[in-house]
């Protein structure tokens, strides 16, 4: 099938607001395809195959990390962006790179490291993964980070606070940190991205949650967006059963939310009377579910909050990890140790929180387990 044209409302690489480092053109790539090259060869994307989605990586093999999840993003990121004649490129880049800044141990790992860096500036993982594309890789003799392209960088800065805003915005008037500011939308391949990032987490939560035994088949059928898909299932295939039937449910409620985007986002884009990319940073969010899908999805959310995310087993580990993270960062503003590179203009907090972040979660075990002498995981 030959692609279809790009909408008139997509991101187009030739007309990129462009790097910070002027650079020649590539060959035969776009802007957005180089910057996707430039992810997938980065330290820090190898490093989400040890980082913790919901399950820490040694709880199982067959679980999510956020190497996996970034790549089931990407997939449904693309997958409607086709459909919607959005950039796929483009999406591609930023699903990949979205989650470059998550410190080990997931969110509990990045609760305990902005505690830790409360009085230092905090610690967000969005900006995080913008640091670490914008200064924290070092592959290029000419600049600090990989010099990515100014879409791909506004999609990776998913949410940012007015202070880390204001600051983004002295550094770099105009830039990334703008939008924030003055209330106005990212790029409809940025927005499509946040909704692929959604779609996914609850996905494939629900699918390793069952796995893992930490909740049933009978709970999550108490959703209703997963009963109806679950019904369905059944009432094609009668006797399906275990695996194959939580496999079943799943695939057609990605489906059905992949379809539902992909309506819901023609109408508003039809709706909204836009007709220039740049119109669409103030039109508000036009990458959308159906409303009733909306209140859907989110019941699915709350449910695994309650039921997963808070199960007393994961509570119980993260914890643990808490204090691992709380506990390496007291030790190494004291005594940094001889791998942490303090970049001009940061106060030693930050390099510290740098390192502990860029950590996967067996290396930040083995490094507490070597110093505290205690194994907080066994
Ligand atoms: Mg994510």
């Amino acid at each position: 099938m030959l692609p279809a044209a790009l909408h008139p409302l997509a991101a187009d690489p030739a007309q990129t607001r462009g790097r910070r480092f002027a650079e020649a053109p590539a060959p035969t790539r776009s802007d957005f395809q180089r910057d996707r090259d430039r992810i997938v060869h980065s330290t820090a994307f190898r490093r989400l195959v040890y980082k913790t989605q919901v399950f820490l990586n040694h709880e199982g093999d067959l679980f999510r990390t956020r190497l996996t999840h970034s790549l089931e993003v990407a997939q449904l990121g693309r997958s409607i962006a086709r459909s919607l004649g959005l950039n796929e490129d483009l999406v591609e880049a930023i699903a990949l790179a979205h989650d470059l800044g998550h410190t080990p141990f997931g969110h509990a790992g990045q609760d305990a490291l902005h505690d830790c860096m409360r009085a230092h500036g905090g610690f967000e993982h969005n900006l995080q993964s913008l640091r670490v594309v914008d200064v924290l890789e070092e592959r290029y003799p000419a600049f600090d980070g990989l010099n990515l392209c100014f879409e791909t960088r506004e999609g990776i800065l998913k949410h940012c606070s007015r202070a880390n805003a204001q600051a983004l915005e002295a550094d770099e008037p105009h830039g990334v940190g703008h939008r924030f500011l003055v209330g106005e939308s990212p790029s409809l391949e940025a927005q499509l991205c946040n909704l692929a990032d959604e779609i996914a987490y609850n996905a494939h939560d629900v699918d390793d949650g069952v796995r893992s035994g930490l909740i049933t088949l009978e709970q999550v059928a108490s959703v209703p967006l997963f009963d109806r898909f679950l019904r369905l299932a059944l009432q094609a295939h009668p006797g399906l059963n275990g695996r194959r039937l939580l496999f079943e449910s799943i695939r057609l409620m990605l489906s059905a939310q992949v379809y539902d985007v992909i309506d819901a986002t023609r109408a508003a884009i039809a709706d909204s009377g836009v007709d220039h990319p740049q119109a669409v940073r103030h039109a508000g969010v036009l990458v959308r579910f159906s409303p009733d899908m909306r209140a859907d999805s989110a019941a699915l959310k709350q449910f695994l909050l309650h039921n997963l995310y808070r199960h007393p087993q994961v509570v119980a580990t993260m914890d643990s990890a808490r204090r691992v993270v709380r506990d390496l960062f007291a030790l190494y503003v004291a005594e940094p140790p001889a791998a942490l590179t303090r970049r001009d203009g940061d106060s030693p907090e930050r390099a510290v929180a740098d390192y502990i972040a860029g950590m996967t979660d067996r290396y930040a075990i083995s490094a507490h387990q070597q110093h505290s002498g205690q194994s907080l995981f066994d």
